[in-house]
């Protein structure tokens, strides 16, 4: 067959021959030329099971770089575990980074891998990009790692962990003691705090910078570092085009309107209609504002399952005056906020004919203290405190509030 990168006719383009052609791998050049990777591979090359025998750890001692990188890839759990290996896969967009963590990670044995697999589901060949070394070694790697750089081991955490959204920093890691180490440490020595937010990915984390000055603390602090690592920069760094996305779930939910002088006032229920619409930079390395999957996940465990098959009358008490749509816009509005920094219009249909839009405050100006009053009239503390609600007390005292017996 002919490389399209330099016009050779060849039995067979493989890693080896593009390696030496062009310093593509197979799959950027079926991404490239598009052709299928299916026509590309044959069959010798798929499902291959790697042997160990192939990797040997290195006899001179790690730098201070390589303990750094690989602490912070073993912190964030970065790792997963199969077979014989202990392997990093990355996204082909990423393919630099990996090859840059590689590049000081050679010394534990690691080398890099582009592997093909064919499953009974997946109806093509998927490629994984992975660097990889022997589990067998993975117990030496704590006597190895001595000394470590924490700029640049809180770079990789960042990188590999880390995520922008309008201007706050998310973390999402294990709960482990040297994880609420590190996140002390920082709060501490370079005042940037964190808030930890209500676990969505399962098993993991979440952690956001508290402020937008928090985060512009860490990325200050780490810059220099992320600038080093490919891919990495522009994921915190770029100015890239920013786009709206907009999320669909519906629930359903029974609710009565207080002190109305319609038919509302009836104990009803039916299909709610949210739709979630958040705008932000499109993620350079991941071509999106925001997984759409992930979006849905937020929005479920705040949201839904709060307000499913719930009478919302009762499920928040400033909704139990007037579940409207307009005040279950806000009470939502709130809900998402902290997880959602770009989260910049609500659309709450309570039929098909009736919804009701709402944009909020952002996340930074409900932290400066300027929130909507409209929720909290029933749970403010001061609530029956009045100079005018004395009067039910001496009207109680004079026994003018008892209930009127017919
Ligand atoms: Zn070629």
């Amino acid at each position: 067959m002919k490389c399209f990168e330099c016009q050779h006719d060849i039995e067979q383009i493989d890693n080896a021959h593009l390696a030496e052609c062009c310093g593509l791998t197979l799959q950027e050049y079926a991404i490239r030329h598009h052709v299928s990777l299916d026509l590309l591979v044959n069959e010798s090359m798929v499902n291959v099971v790697d042997d160990v025998s192939y990797y040997s750890l290195s006899a001179e001692m790690p730098s201070v770089r390589a303990s750094s990188i690989l602490s912070a890839l073993l912190i964030t759990d970065a790792f997963n575990r199969n077979n014989d290996f202990i392997c990093l896969s990355s996204d082909i967009r990423r393919l630099d980074e990996l090859l840059w963590y590689l590049r000081d990670l050679q010394v534990f044995g690691f080398q890099f891998r582009q592997e093909y697999s064919y499953t009974s589901t997946s109806h093509r060949v998927v490629p994984n990009n992975l660097i990889k070394t022997p589990k067998k070694y993975e117990h030496k790697f704590s006597e190895l790692c001595n000394e470590v750089d924490f700029k640049l081991f809180l770079s990789v955490v960042i990188a590999c962990s880390g995520e922008l959204r309008n201007g706050y920093v998310f973390l999402s890691l294990t709960d482990t003691q040297e994880i609420n180490a590190l996140l002390r440490q920082l709060t501490n020595e370079y005042q940037i705090r964190w808030v930890q937010l209500e676990d969505i990915d399962q098993g993991k984390n979440l952690y956001r910078t508290e402020s937008l000055q928090d985060a512009q603390r860490l990325l200050s602090l780490v810059e220099p570092c992320l600038q080093e690592i490919p891919c990495v920069s522009e994921r915190f760094f770029a100015q890239v085009e920013k786009a709206t996305v907009s999320k669909e779930l519906v629930f359903d939910s029974a609710h009565f309107i207080t002190d109305h002088p319609g038919k509302c006032e009836n104990l009803h229920g039916g299909r709610y209609t949210l739709n979630v619409k958040i705008e932000d930079r499109i993620d350079p390395l991941t071509g999106f504002v925001i997984d759409y999957g992930y979006l849905k996940s937020i929005v479920k465990k705040r949201v839904i399952e709060k307000l499913d098959h719930q009478n919302l009358n009762f499920v928040c008490s400033d909704l139990g005056w007037r579940s409207s749509t307009e005040l279950l816009n806000i009470f939502i509005w709130e809900r998402l906020i902290d997880y959602l920094p770009g989260l910049i219009e609500l659309q709450t249909f309570e039929t098909t004919q009736s919804y009701c839009q709402y944009r909020g405050p952002s996340l930074e100006k409900m932290q400066t203290g300027s929130t909507d009053l409209s929720l909290k009239h029933f749970s403010k503390q001061g609530l029956g405190r009045s100079v005018l609600r004395q009067q039910l007390r001496l009207l109680e005292k004079a026994n003018k509030l008892k209930v009127v017996k017919k």
